[in-house]
């Protein structure tokens, strides 16, 4: 009989900390945000099939590797942001606003003041 594998290791990130660096407040720890889920996911019109929410809402792929995650910054500024995230390392790519508009005004220049 073999012993059992020892899955402890596999759930630490190795003592390194997630941290997340908010668009809006700069780096900070994962404990300060949520997780809100898959951002690829593209929901259907409000007046579509309870199949087409069920799968929207409860269908979900585990992925191994990179993905695009949402994320509120909900101990800080309480906005949503893009997380492109690999699920294998938790190294993070890119972090941008959820909202287009709000990405907008962060990438155009300040005026001199
Ligand atoms: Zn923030």
């Amino acid at each position: 009989m073999s012993a059992a594998p020892d899955l402890t290791l596999s759930c630490t990130v190795n003592d390194r900390m997630l941290r997340i660096d908010c668009p809006f407040c700069g780096l900070r720890d994962h404990s300060e945000f949520t997780y809100g889920g898959d951002a690829s996911v593209e929901y259907p019109a409000l007046d579509a099939s309870a199949d087409l929410w069920h799968d929207a809402v409860f269908q979900r792929e585990n992925i191994d590797g990179v993905q695009f995650e949402t994320w509120q910054h909900l101990q800080g500024c309480r906005m949503w942001i893009i997380v492109e995230r690999d699920t294998r390392t938790h190294a993070i790519h890119s972090v941008r606003a959820a909202h287009d508009g709000m990405q907008a005004v962060l990438k155009k220049p300040k005026d001199p003041q």
